[in-house]
């Protein structure tokens, strides 16, 4: 079968003919028809620092699809041939002591799909039972596939009540694009997006955002300041692993808000904890994927429902053979989420 393959240490990825993988008794045999692409995708792709440390060669690429089961393990129950899947990307053991308090998204000894096993850019998956999800009949294909990365923005918009609120979002990448329509959903009141991209500020603004303001044309702090009548707002939620959007975050967050983030720095970040946080008594949430299933059913139900419509932030379809089309328009950011395409 064919599939994206980081084979060496170096910069690049393959498309490569491997074996089709074999199934053990709790396993899942997926054809895998839609598979998007994610910034980490990228980093593996570039090699970045991060790749380096985190990546051992060679595996597929990949944690974001849809496909349909092909074939099931001798113990399998969960799943019939024929019915499709996605799946939570984030592979728990079950057993320690985050998985066994509920926590599974943080398990210890997780594995992450296309990072430490082979992922979904490939014609076939195998995965263990536990970790998929029956994706929603009313759902087409390319949205089931976005349900992860959707799943991120569910979360840090809903790790408190958003209803009526003031909300600055930080970073309109996917996840930041997906976060205006959730929030619009979830009825916040005033929706300002900040991103140096005005393309997808653009997008930010199809998603329901009542302000789109790039940093580099607009002094962010005083637009949040003029636009909450001096208060500053309810609700930051920042997407951009961006140090200095992290500052204006904060800074833009009215006394006794929340923070919610989801973005990852490079390095490690200064705050003025006493200024910023303590005197302020700010709430500051660390997301991390989602809640194993419970962020899956929401993100079902915005979809399936209507309540949020991704279709603008889907802005690019390539085949497989063309993923490195997709992985530059990603590195340029001319680009909302870009979807491969493997069959029809
Ligand atoms: P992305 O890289 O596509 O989007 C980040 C956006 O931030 C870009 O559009 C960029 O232009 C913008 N940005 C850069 N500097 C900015 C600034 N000063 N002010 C405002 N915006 C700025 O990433 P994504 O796929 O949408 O993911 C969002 C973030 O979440 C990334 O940092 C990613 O690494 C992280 N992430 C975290 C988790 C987790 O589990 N915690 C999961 C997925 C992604
Ligand atoms: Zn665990």
């Amino acid at each position: 079968m064919k599939a994206v393959v980081k084979t060496n240490r170096t910069r690049g990825l393959e498309l490569i003919e491997i074996p089709e993988p074999k199934l053990g008794p709790r396993d899942v045999l997926i054809k895998v028809h839609v598979a998007s692409i994610c910034g980490t995708d990228v980093h593996i792709d570039d090699w970045t620092n991060w790749a380096q440390q985190r990546f051992t060669p060679p595996h597929t690429i990949g944690h974001e699809f849809a496909g349909y089961v092909e074939e099931v393990g001798k113990e399998v129950t969960f799943v019939k041939v024929g019915e499709r899947v996605s799946a939570e990307s984030h592979i728990s053991c079950g057993y320690c002591y985050q998985c066994k308090n509920g926590d599974r998204e943080i398990c210890r000894k997780s594995k992450l799909l296309g990072v430490d096993c082979d992922g979904t850019f490939a014609e076939y998956l195998s995965l263990p039972e536990h970790v998929l999800w029956k994706d929603d009949p009313h759902i087409p294909d390319k949205w089931a596939s976005i349900q992860e990365p959707f799943g991120n923005a569910v979360d840090t918009v809903m790790s408190e009540d958003i209803s009526s609120k003031t909300v600055l979002i930080l970073g309109a990448g996917p996840i930041g694009l997906f976060a205006v329509g959730i929030a619009k959903a979830c009825g916040a009141s005033l929706i300002i997006v900040s991103d140096p991209n005005d393309y997808r500020l653009d997008i930010g603004k199809k998603m329901g955002a009542n302000i789109a303001a790039n940093p580099k044309k607009t002094d962010i702090l005083k637009l949040v300041l003029e636009a909450t009548g001096g208060n500053g707002v309810d609700v930051v939620l920042e997407f951009s692993g961006n140090t200095l959007a992290l500052d204006q975050g904060l800074k833009s967050l009215t006394p006794g808000g929340r923070i919610s983030i989801l973005g990852i720095y490079e390095t490690p970040v200064n705050i003025d904890l006493n200024k910023e946080v303590i005197f302020k008594k700010i709430r500051i949430y660390g997301i991390t994927g989602r809640k194993i299933f419970s962020t899956w059913y929401k993100t079902s139900r915005f979809l399936s429902s209507g309540l949020v419509d991704p279709s603008p932030v889907i802005t690019h379809t390539f085949s497989l053979e063309e993923y490195e089309k997709g992985m530059q328009l990603m590195r340029d950011g001319k680009c909302g989420k870009v979807i491969l395409k493997l069959f029809q």
